[in-house]
């Protein structure tokens, strides 16, 4: 007998092309799949696993956060208002040379924690001891696609990260119900010399997995890169080959208008991480130019060191209010683009192969349930604003992934989240101690 769940709701916002609205609206999920999505109908309840009354609620598409260091949870606020190399080189580095494979288990699961509850229903992650991360991901029921963070300037590590990203692979791809993928992640090419890039394009080709990468983050990485092989970032790449893969690239921040049509023309999904860009001072990403030529860009936390939250409502608002602001143009990125591109385009840029991220028949059940009642959110005139501009991650009731309910009524139904909270606050002061 399959799992027969039923979710009735007031709103559902099924995200086809005229981002209709059903209202109100039930879903039947078998397993993992939707087989129905419409109006309510009268069915015999006795054919149901499962019953999902949402009252004064709105069903839409998990949120997609695509690029995220998960387990940097552990270092949030310990370093702040720092310029990015400096914070990486003085604070990070040495902080997370200490760290142990079940710290980044810990650390994994209170980001997990804090996404669920925040309605991410599926994120990429780029670190360490990816087995760590993938366990978490499997305990969980959340969905991802996993890079084992590769630097190659270190020969002997860059080895060994390539081996390990082997295992991964062969560990984990589509692993969990098919919940768990893997991508290479040469970690930048300020940190992977053209010769390894090489190698890992190679590794791309035969494992058939995408590459996940930070291209452009910073003018430092620019200017550095064009003195040191007197080319920027992006058009070293390209130079290389590796646009010619499945390539995920996080931040794209720096980008001269030939690289805009060049990474829309090559197909290269960006993860843009407004947040993250903010805080860290490396500027604001021209996403405005980069969607004109039907890019495909993505939203983004970061790690929680640099952001310094995985609130994924709060980047889809930001997404929106930073390029509003920055071409004094209220009509750029309308709400319903700052959704698409917390949702859709997310989903698009991890699962590409999969029906992943629609609410539509045949779509595994990636969703989560707004609840509507409260006064931030009143009155209703637009539903697709209340979310983007009213709504924060509170607001998630409900959050279901692959089927499986992951919290109701905001209460964690796969994770102990006290005993998280408590391994990570433990943990986090033994690492940052001197
Ligand atoms: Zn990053």
């Amino acid at each position: 007998m399959p799992e027969k769940t039923l979710v009735q709701a007031d709103y559902i916002l099924t995200w086809n092309e005229n981002f209709e609205i059903i209202s109100p609206g039930e879903i039947v999920i078998e397993d993992s799949i939707i087989t129905y999505l419409g109006a309510r109908q009268e069915r015999p309840m006795e054919n149901f696993t499962r019953i999902i009354v949402g009252e004064d609620s709105l069903v839409m598409p998990g949120l997609v956060n695509t690029h995220t260091h998960a387990a940097m949870t552990l270092f949030r606020g310990y370093a702040d208002d720092m310029p990015l190399m400096e914070w990486l080189e003085k604070k990070i580095w040495p902080v997370e040379a200490r760290l142990r494979k079940e710290d980044i288990y810990w650390g994994t699961l209170l980001a997990v924690c804090e996404m669920i509850k925040g309605g991410t229903t599926c994120f990429a992650d780029m670190y360490f001891h990816m087995d760590e991360v993938a366990r978490a991901c499997q305990e969980s029921g959340i969905r991802a696609s996993l890079a084992q963070g590769l630097i190659g300037v270190d020969k002997i590590k860059g080895m060994a990260g390539l081996r390990e990203s082997k295992s991964l692979v062969h560990n984990w791809h589509k692993k969990g119900d098919g919940r768990i993928t893997i991508m290479l992640g040469p970690h930048a090419p300020y940190t992977c010399p053209p010769a390894y890039l090489q190698m890992v394009m190679e590794m791309a080709e035969q494992l058939s997995v995408p590459i996940h990468i930070h291209l452009a983050e910073t003018r430092g990485e620019v200017a550095e890169c064009l003195k040191v092989y007197g080319q920027t970032p992006v058009s070293l790449v390209n130079d290389l080959g590796l646009l010619e893969y499945n390539v995920l690239a996080a931040h794209c921040v720096h980008l001269t208008p030939g690289e805009i049509d060049l990474l829309a023309e090559k197909k290269v999904a960006v993860a843009h991480n407004p947040g993250s860009n903010l805080k860290l001072g490396s500027g604001v990403a021209p996403v405005i130019e980069l969607l004109k030529k039907n890019a495909l860009v993505a939203l983004g936390t970061d790690g929680a060191a640099s952001n310094n939250n995985l609130d994924m409502v709060e980047e889809m608002r930001l997404s929106a209010l930073l390029q509003k602001g920055l071409s004094e143009d209220a009509t750029a990125i309308p709400a319903h683009m700052a959704l698409k591109m917390a949702t859709l385009n997310g989903s698009e840029a991890l699962f590409p192969d999969e029906e992943v991220g629609t609410l539509r028949k045949g779509s595994k059940a990636d969703l989560i349930i707004m609840q509507l009642k409260n006064p931030h959110l009143f009155p209703l005139h637009n539903l697709l604003a209340q979310i983007v501009y009213s709504a924060g991650a509170a607001d998630v009731d409900l959050v279901m992934v692959n089927g499986r309910v992951l919290m109701e009524k905001r209460r964690l139904l796969t994770i102990d989240e006290e005993r998280v909270l408590f391994e990570g606050q433990k943990r986090a002061l033994r690492l940052v101690k001197d």
